[in-house]
């Protein structure tokens, strides 16, 4: 059997290699800064756990293997820039936005953009970091290291964000989780949910957005798309190539969790429609240290990432599927974290479906 080498030794990879696991696969995450000449054997398959990479001595043998699926793909969706000009062409709704460039200024960002504009790198940005905003009332210049290096876009007074799922195989076929409802704190991720009956309405649509970016990719495996919801509307925030922090609750809630399913279309075996269970939700652990004592709390699974505690780092998750939903009203009550967490807690209390 051949080995899946993951470029990329984090969580992702971590996870991926536990859902490979039952089905015998031979799963290698491979630390970016490793200096070992990899025994890639001809037959096996490449894959990424982050959409973008230095050069570096590992990096360069797993990107130079024939079987890298979506090689090509990475490049156009990690860099902010390309990805916007995807979603243009294929005519997928976006926040309004423009290239930040030499000749750009917060007057004419102002003027196109309205009062509120965010500037995102182009690269590199993640869990809020890389973003920089520009209020016009605050009169703030674009500084001049991120001319040619951001994009521009209008502030989104949405309603909420939501998240699709979805895993494309190599003959097309795809399947996508129930719409995910997520909460970020300061541009990070704290809380998901899902299923959500009121979001079922949006299904279809988000479903054809997604489906129209992996087809025209030619897409193999999971992607995730960040969309924010105004009215019965979708704009897309922004597409991962990859397994996706808002789809971790499928661990605990469907027979097929994201993580099983990309290693499924990747090396080309068989995808079915994941069973949904319950009610799921997600917790993600940020710059808080990990206590075994929560393993009392009923319905509860941790997932601890062995990373160094640092604040605004994301160093595990906690998921709760049950059919009870007093079970997880009662996790809620019972867990006891530091700002912010009392506020996603309330966001994740009044937004599970109520008895
Ligand atoms: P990730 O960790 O998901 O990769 P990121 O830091 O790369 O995130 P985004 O997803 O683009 O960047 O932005 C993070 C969050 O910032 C969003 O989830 C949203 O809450 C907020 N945000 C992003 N773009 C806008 C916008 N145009 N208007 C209002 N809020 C926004
Ligand atoms: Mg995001």
């Amino acid at each position: 059997m051949s080995v899946l080498w993951v470029l990329g030794a984090g969580q992702l990879g971590a996870m991926l290699k536990q859902a490979a696991t039952p089905l015998g696969v031979d799963v290698r995450p491979v630390d970016i800064e490793s200096t070992d000449t990899l025994a890639l054997g001809p037959t096996d398959i490449v894959t990424a756990e982050r959409e973008e990479w230095p050069d570096t001595v590992a990096t360069k043998q797993l990107a130079t293997h024939s079987n890298f699926v979506n090689l090509a793909t990475f490049p156009q969706l990690a860099d902010r820039l390309t990805q916007k000009q995807w979603l243009d062409r294929l005519e997928l709704a976006t926040a309004p936005w423009f290239s930040v460039e030499a000749d750009s200024t917060a007057a004419k960002a102002h003027e196109i953009l309205g009062e509120r504009v965010l500037m995102k790198r182009r690269r590199g940005g993640y869990d809020g970091k890389g973003q920089y905003w520009l209020k016009q009332s605050e009169s703030i210049e674009i500084p001049e290291e991120w001319k040619g290096q951001a994009i521009a876009e209008q502030a989104i007074n949405f309603d909420e964000e939501v998240s699709l799922v979805g895993v494309r195989g190599k003959n097309g076929e795809t399947h996508f989780y129930p719409l995910t409802l997520n909460l970020h704190i300061n541009g990070i991720l704290y809380a998901s949910i899902s299923p959500l009956e009121r979001l079922k309405p949006l299904q279809s649509k988000a479903e054809a957005m997604l489906s129209k970016l992996m087809d025209a990719l030619d897409y193999v495996g999971v992607m995730a798309m960040e969309c924010f919801r105004i009215g019965d509307d979708l704009l897309i925030n922004e597409l991962a190539p990859r397994v996706h922090n808002s789809g971790h609750w499928t661990q605990a809630g469907a027979s097929v969790c994201q993580f099983e399913n990309h290693v499924r279309a990747v090396t080309g075996m068989p995808l079915a429609p994941a069973n949904v269970k319950n009610q799921s939700m997600m917790i993600n652990l940020i710059g808080i240290d990990v206590d075994y004592q929560w393993l009392n709390i009923k319905g509860l699974e941790l997932y601890w990432y062995k990373k160094d505690v640092r604040p605004g780092r994301k160093v595990g998750h906690l998921n709760f599927c049950c059919d009870d939903l007093s079970v997880l009203q009662s996790a809620l009550s019972t867990l006891n974290l530091p700002d912010p967490y009392p506020e996603a807690f309330t966001w994740l209390s009044k937004n599970l479906p109520q008895k």
